[in-house]
């Protein structure tokens, strides 16, 4: 597989809805999509869930432009790659920038899918037909509004409900949704929103029969969350905590949760993310698949991914109309009565809408590898 250009294009989305977690609010997205091609007329596709400030990890879109031209593409010249499994060893020098080194590696694993006439999940290990689909739900104006929209999602068929919390928008509001909704798979996430001071607040939680509480504590760490969990009888999932096999390895051991968000960006591509997978089914610890407000590209990849067998639990890949009134992909990632059927077609299975994604593209950059 040699890679002839990668085409970097800085493109910018409204969200049909704006959405509110504990870190803050989000009405549009600006996008990289990474266009890997071949001499042989191949194009494969990739997606960063970088943001435009660094708030959720350290990287944003600008920082991933740099890294990508800069450091990481250069790294693609030179020795024709076998397997997509040797791009996250060349990266490997590089340290952090997970975002940017997932966005180029995720084109590779589709490149690498279309070349040998396979989808994408069969190229990864998956063995699922149809994956099913929770949904995320942000912090909302008022109490009624978020009973209307839980309402709305149950009826539209998504298999669990996610409430973002935070310190003010928790307890409370986790006992009204269980007054109205008694028997829905429910969990709450917190993004990071609280410290160990507040365990007798956060024991509260564990009367509501939750499938589990999502990164409580902060960011980097997963001694404290040992401690939490020690003293919660609702499963602990670590999201921010997990961005490499090593601290999954490290989480697990010391009891820090159990139960595993996997981001594909957060984890640096799809090679770490089987890794993370072999492991957890090692330990017996469940997984699902999160989300980064992806568009159509990065919501494929997810889709592939989930299709690994120990992604067990419900995923926060829901359908393209549920975030944008257009998606660049075609057809659309649609949901039935809260399962997405897995396409057979070669790769991503979807196909990036040039038109579409050329009229959203504010900057656009080829480099040649070969
Ligand atoms: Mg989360």
């Amino acid at each position: 597989m040699k890679i002839n250009n990668i085409i970097l294009r800085h493109i910018k989305m409204d969200l049909l809805h704006p959405f509110t977690t504990s870190v803050g609010t989000e009405r549009d997205k600006d996008i990289i999509l990474v266009e890997a091609t071949t001499t042989s007329g191949h194009s494969g596709w990739g997606e960063s869930v970088a943001i435009m400030e660094p708030i959720y990890n350290e990287e944003t879109v600008q920082t991933n432009w740099h890294m990508m031209i800069d450091h990481l593409i250069p790294l693609l010249s030179g020795e024709e790659l076998n397997h997509p499994d040797e791009v996250s060893e060349r990266f490997k020098k590089i340290r952090g920038n997970y975002n940017a080194k997932a966005a180029i590696e995720g084109a590779i694993w589709d490149l690498y899918a279309k070349v040998n006439h396979m989808p994408l999940a069969k190229a990864l290990g998956g063995v699922k037909k149809t994956i099913e689909v929770g949904v995320s739900v942000g912090i909302q104006s008022s109490p009624d509004n978020i009973l209307k929209q839980i309402e709305d999602y149950v009826k539209e068929g998504y298999k669990r409900i996610k409430v973002k919390i935070m310190p003010g928008w928790d307890v409370e509001i986790i006992k009204l949704i269980r007054h109205h909704f008694p028997s829905i798979p429910l969990m709450a996430d917190a993004n990071c929103a609280y410290t160990l001071q507040d365990i007798d607040h956060l024991k509260q939680l564990d009367q509501f029969d939750l499938m589990m509480i999502e990164q409580p504590l902060a960011h980097d760490d997963i001694i404290d969350h040992a401690k939490l969990q020690s003293q919660l009888k609702t499963p602990i999932c670590l999201d921010e905590s997990i961005h490499s096999l090593e601290d999954a390895r490290k989480a697990i051991e010391l009891g820090s949760c159990q139960i595993i968000n996997l981001k594909v960006g957060r984890v640096g591509g799809l090679t770490e993310s089987k890794k993370i997978h072999d492991l957890c089914v090692k330990h017996n610890i469940p997984m699902w698949c999160g989300g980064m407000l992806e568009a159509g590209i990065g919501r494929a990849h997810n889709i592939a991914i989930t299709t690994l067998s120990n992604f067990s639990l419900p995923g926060d890949t829901a359908p393209s109309s549920h975030y944008w009134k257009r998606d660049i992909i075609r057809p659309e990632v649609e949901m039935n009565s809260g399962y997405i059927q897995v396409h057979e077609k070669p790769g991503i299975g979807y196909e990036p809408d040039r038109d579409y994604i050329e009229e959203l593209t504010i900057v656009q950059k080829t480099i040649q590898v070969n």
